[in-house]
């Protein structure tokens, strides 16, 4: 244990992020470093519990409820203390190949399950873990680690966001050849191409990819697999297929009005925007420059959008949710150390706070219309204020108030109402079978799908999700491949 009294003397802390008025202004991101003596502080809170929570990673209400990558916590926590930094980074990497990402975007459910939470702030566990790899790499600590014997067996994985790279990762470890086919013109996914640079700066992806790559990993960009190349030209040339391809089919609002120029799915305004800073050029994606912003749909992608058109100089934004407004506080209902659904304001909301005085969320509202121009370009959207009433089947529905329609005007509005499951092309091309939500169908745990020799892990198999379970996947996904080519596997 770090420090016996330490959760009794120190209180949670965390470095103030850049403040909205410099951030806001750039495209960097917005976290800040502690000092080492800071950190030892609140490494010295965590209690090392009998049984900690924070490290289950077990699902609750079918919520995560601790770290679902399993992260030694309370053994980093200790040794951060201790001023062992090293050894704190190879107790991490044992469990996470990327903490630098998973550091900075993941909600942590970790914190959620602390024990210290049920009457106090948790451990700050999410800053810990960023503060240990970004020291890392800073004294030079991570450096690629080529496997000692190579088996002479050749895997293709599909896909190079978290799923995709931590299997790849895992099984260049074992000693597999591995080729990484990615149809984007950069590697990362979600991690490259929709979480934007303010909250994960894309050198920061690239300084892994690089590393992957020196330690033998093949990537291949700009091949679009089903269209390129046939999957089943993979299948003659590798001893196992690993599709990592994401959940990609966007849910669309097909009200009135959904055709009218200026009305765009989220992703192709984050991407185009996220491609534009990244080649340098002159913004000619879909902008949000002097326009009043809808954004429909909450979550991380919304956020993403509000902290993006605010970046792009919007007039206002909007964002629209559905669902009640969560309580400031757990409810009885929802008690430790299960997954807290409580309001929380991210950088996307603090920040249209700062520039436009208020909050941007509007809950409990719902989308009827969209109303155009004589130009056919969207001007106006119409919605109508909800209540969620309890069903007979004990279900809870949304139920229309009368005289609360309202007229918001409009110049883009970003449709970020989640995922539909994974793009059709390669499952019809290998015949692969498919659940009832449209994903993969192969069981967790084993991730093997109905053609041998073919397995799928992350958003593709388990649908939209996080980048933790992502990588969690990836990693079973991997030891799963290795079990079926070697017939064992001492991957974890
Ligand atoms: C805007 C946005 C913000 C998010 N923010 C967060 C966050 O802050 N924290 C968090 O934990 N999670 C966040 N998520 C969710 C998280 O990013 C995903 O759960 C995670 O990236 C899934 O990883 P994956 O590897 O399964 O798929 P993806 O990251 O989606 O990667 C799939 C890859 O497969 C490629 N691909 C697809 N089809 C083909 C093909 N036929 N041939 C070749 N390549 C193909 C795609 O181009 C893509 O690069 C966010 C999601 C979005 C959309
Ligand atoms: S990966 Fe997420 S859940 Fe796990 S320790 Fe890090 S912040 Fe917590």
């Amino acid at each position: 244990m770090a420090k016996v009294t330490g959760f009794l003397e120190y209180t949670r802390e965390l470095p103030q992020d850049r403040s909205p008025i410099e951030r806001i202004n750039d495209w960097n991101e917005f976290h800040t470093h502690f000092s080492e003596g800071k950190m030892k502080n609140q490494a010295a809170r965590c209690m090392d519990c009998g049984i900690p929570f924070c490290h289950s990673g077990i699902l609750l209400e079918g919520m995560a409820s601790g770290c679902p990558i399993n992260n030694l916590i309370p053994e980093w926590n200790d040794l951060i203390y201790r001023g062992l930094w090293r050894e704190a980074i190879d107790r991490l990497h044992k469990t996470n190949n990327f903490p630098e990402f998973t550091g900075r975007v993941c909600p942590a459910p970790c914190e959620g399950s602390c024990t210290l939470g049920i009457n106090e702030p948790p451990v700050t566990i999410k800053l810990n873990e960023c503060e240990i790899i970004d020291k890392a790499f800073e004294e030079g600590w991570v450096v690629p680690q080529l496997p000692e014997n190579r088996t002479g067996k050749k895997v293709a994985v599909i896909g190079s966001g978290p799923a995709g790279l931590s299997c790849a990762a895992q099984l260049n470890k074992a000693g597999h050849w591995v080729s990484v086919y990615e149809r984007e013109d950069r590697i990362g996914g979600l991690l490259m191409y929709g979480i934007p640079n303010m909250k994960l700066d894309k050198s920061i992806v690239q300084r892994r990819v690089d590393i992957m790559e020196r330690e033998g990993i093949k990537f291949f960009t700009n091949k679009d697999i089903g269209k390129d190349i046939n999957p089943n030209s993979l299948l003659k040339e590798y001893d196992a297929v690993v599709l990592c391809i994401g959940s990609t089919k966007p849910r669309d609002l097909k009200i009135e009005g959904r055709s009218l120029k200026g009305i765009n799915y989220a992703m192709d305004f984050l991407t185009q925007n996220t491609k534009s800073i990244l080649d340098s050029t002159v913004f000619d994606g879909i902008s949000a420059y002097n326009k009043d912003v809808i954004v429909i749909g909450g979550g991380d992608t919304g956020t993403d959008c509000v902290a993006t058109s605010i970046r792009q100089n919007c007039k206002n934004v909007v964002q629209f949710e559905i669902m009640k407004k969560p309580p400031l506080k757990r409810v009885d209902s929802n008690p430790w150390p299960q997954w807290p659904k409580t309001q929380k304001t991210d950088y996307g909301q603090e920040e249209a706070t700062f520039v436009f005085g208020n909050d941007p969320r509007e809950y409990c509202i719902s989308t009827k219309k969209f109303v155009g121009d004589a130009n056919g370009h969207i001007k106006e959207v119409h919605t109508i204020q909800v209540e969620w009433k309890l069903c007979d089947n004990g279900k809870y529905i949304p139920v229309e108030v009368p005289g609360t329609e309202k007229i918001w005007p409009a110049q883009l509005v970003l449709i970020c109402m989640g995922f539909l499951g994974p793009e059709d092309i390669i499952f019809e091309q290998l015949n692969i079978e498919r659940d009832s939500r449209s994903n993969a169908k192969a069981l967790y745990g084993n991730y093997k799908t109905n053609l041998d020799g073919v397995f799928a892990a992350g958003d593709s198999r388990r649908g939209q999700s996080l980048v933790v379970w992502a990588i969690n996947e990836g990693r079973g996904a991997a030891r799963e491949v290795d079990k079926y080519l070697m017939e064992y596997s001492n991957l974890p």
